[in-house]
C-alpha cells in the first residue's frame, strides 16, 4: 500500500509491550493513522518486555528464525539505534552448550543448516574463552559470533518515544475490554470510551486470550523467575565483551537455563527457560521486586525457583556467586511449538495478531513490527513468508 493510501486508514494497536510499540511505529512510518491503547503505563513490569537486557543471536533451531534474526540484527536493530541515537545492541560473544545427544545437537545442525556464523568448539578451547565456566562432563559447545546484548528497557522506551514522533496517538491506563469487527470496521472497547478502526493489531501479550478467545487453546502463559546474582572476583570478568550470554540446553526439551552479562543491572542475569505445562493467571499480581537487604539473602517468594537457578551457576560456573542480588518476574506466553503467531485471523483480515513470545521474541521486534504493519495494510509480508497463522 502506498504512503498516500496507508493515510485513509486508521489502526488501533492493543498492547504497548515491544511488539505492539514496534508496530505502532512501522504503521505510523508508512502513513497509517495509529492509536494504541496500552491498560498499564508505558514501561510497566507485569508484561513480557521489561527488565535492562535480553539476548540476541542468530543460532537457531530452525532456518527461518535464524534468518529472521539475522535481517533483523543487520537492518532493523541499526535503523531503531540511528533514529533513537542510543546504542541498544552491544555485540558479545554466545555461548550453547549441553550434554551430548541433548537438544544442543539440534542447534549444532540447523546452525550449520541455516549458514549461522557459529563455531563448534571443543572443551580446551572454549575454557580458553570463557574461563568463568567449568564446562564439566564434556558437553558440546557451540560459540555465536553474532550475538549480543539488548537494552531491553531503553528499546521499550525508544520505540514509545519514536511511535509517538512519527504520528501515533499513545493512551495509557487505558483496557481494552473486547475488540468486535463489523461491516463498518473493528471496534475496540473500553471502560474509558470505545474507539473504532479501520484494522486492530492485537499484540496483547500474554493476554492474547482473553482478547482473542478463539486463540486461547494456542497459548499457555509461564511466570518466569529471573535471579540477579553477585558475581566474584574480577567484575570486569563478567561483563561485555568478555563475559558471553549464554544459554544451557539439556537432555530434556525443556530442559533450559541461560544467562547474560552485568550489563545496565547489577548482577548478572540468570534464569531458567520455562516453557511446561499449564497456564499462569496473567493478571495474578506477583509481589514486586524485592531487591536483596545489604546482608544476607533476598526476600524472594519463589525461592524454589531462585534456588534452583543458584544452585545451576554454583554447578557450571568456575567461581560460583556471591549471593543474589535482586530478582524479576516476567511472562511467557507459550506455543506449542514455541513459534510465532504473526498474521490476518482467520476468517478476518481486519484482525491482526501479532502474538510472538515463547521466551524469544525480544531480538526481532523492530521487524516484527514492520512484519504486522504489513498484514495491516497490505495483508501479507514477504518478511513473514507462513501460510498458516499458528503451525498445526
Ligand atoms: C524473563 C524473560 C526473558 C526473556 N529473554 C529473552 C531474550 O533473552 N531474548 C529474546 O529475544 N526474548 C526474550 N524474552 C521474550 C521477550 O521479552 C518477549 O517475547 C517480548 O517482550 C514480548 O513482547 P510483547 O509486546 O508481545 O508482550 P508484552 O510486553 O507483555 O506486551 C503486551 C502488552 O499488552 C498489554 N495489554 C494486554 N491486554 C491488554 C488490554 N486488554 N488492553 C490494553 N492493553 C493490554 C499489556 O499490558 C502489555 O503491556 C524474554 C521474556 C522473559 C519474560
Amino acid at each position: 500500500m502506498t504512503r498516500s493510501a496507508a493515510s485513509a486508514v486508521t489502526v488501533a494497536v492493543v498492547g504497548g509491550g515491544v511488539n505492539g510499540l514496534a508496530a505502532a511505529r512501522a504503521l505510523a512510518l508508512r502513513g497509517a493513522r495509529v492509536t494504541l491503547f496500552e491498560q498499564f503505563r508505558i514501561g510497566h513490569s507485569r508484561g513480557s518486555s521489561h527488565g535492562a537486557a535480553r539476548i540476541t543471536r542468530t543460532s537457531y533451531h530452525d532456518p527461518h528464525y535464524a534468518r529472521f534474526a539475522a535481517d533483523a540484527m543487520a537492518e532493523d536493530w541499526p535503523a531503531l539505534e540511528r533514529d533513537a541515537g542510543e546504542p541498544l545492541l552491544t555485540p558479545t560473544p554466545g555461548l550453547f552448550f549441553g550434554p551430548r545427544g541433548g537438544s544442543v545437537d539440534a542447534y549444532v545442525l540447523a546452525a550449520a543448516a541455516a549458514g549461522s556464523p557459529v563455531d563448534e568448539v571443543g572443551v580446551p578451547e572454549a575454557r580458553r574463552m570463557f574461563p568463568q565456566f567449568r564446562f564439566g562432563e564434556d558437553p558440546r559447545i557451540l560459540v555465536d559470533r553474532s550475538a549480543g546484548v539488548l537494552a531491553a528497557d531503553a528499546a521499550v522506551a525508544a520505540l514509545a518515544r519514536l511511535a509517538a514522533a512519527a504520528g501515533a496517538e499513545i493512551r495509557e491506563e487505558w483496557p481494552v475490554s473486547s475488540i468486535a469487527a463489523d461491516v463498518g470496521g473493528v471496534v475496540v472497547a473500553s471502560p474509558r470510551g470505545d474507539a473504532r478502526a479501520d484494522r486492530v493489531v492485537v499484540a496483547a501479550g500474554a493476554w492474547i486470550g482473553r482478547l482473542v478467545p478463539e486463540l486461547a487453546p494456542s497459548f499457555a502463559v509461564a511466570r518466569q523467575t529471573v535471579v540477579y546474582a553477585e558475581p566474584s572476583g574480577d567484575r570486569d570478568a563478567w561483563r561485555v565483551p568478555r563475559f558471553p550470554v549464554w544459554v544451557w540446553t539439556g537432555r530434556d526439551e525443556h530442559e533450559h537455563f541461560y544467562g547474560l552479562p552485568e550489563h545496565r543491572h547489577a548482577g548478572i542475569k540468570a534464569a531458567r527457560h520455562a516453557t511446561g505445562p499449564g497456564s499462569d493467571d496473567p493478571d495474578d499480581p506477583a509481589p514486586p521486586d524485592s531487591p536483596a537487604p545489604p546482608h544476607g539473602p533476598a526476600p524472594l517468594n519463589d525461592g524454589r525457583a531462585v534456588a534452583e537457578v543458584m544452585e545451576f551457576l554454583g554447578r557450571e560456573l568456575a567461581s560460583p556467586p556471591a549471593r543474589v542480588l535482586a530478582t524479576e518476574r516476567c511472562l511467557y506466553t507459550n506455543t506449542r511449538t514455541q513459534d510465532f503467531a504473526l498474521g490476518a485471523l482467520p476468517g478476518d483480515p481486519r484482525i491482526v495478531i501479532g502474538a510472538a513470545c515463547s521466551g524469544h521474541a525480544f531480538k526481532f521486534a523492530p521487524r516484527t513490527g514492520r512484519v504486522l504493519a504489513d498484514f495491516a495494510l497490505d495483508g501479507r509480508s514477504a518478511a513473514w513468508p507462513r501460510a498458516a497463522l499458528l503451525p498445526e
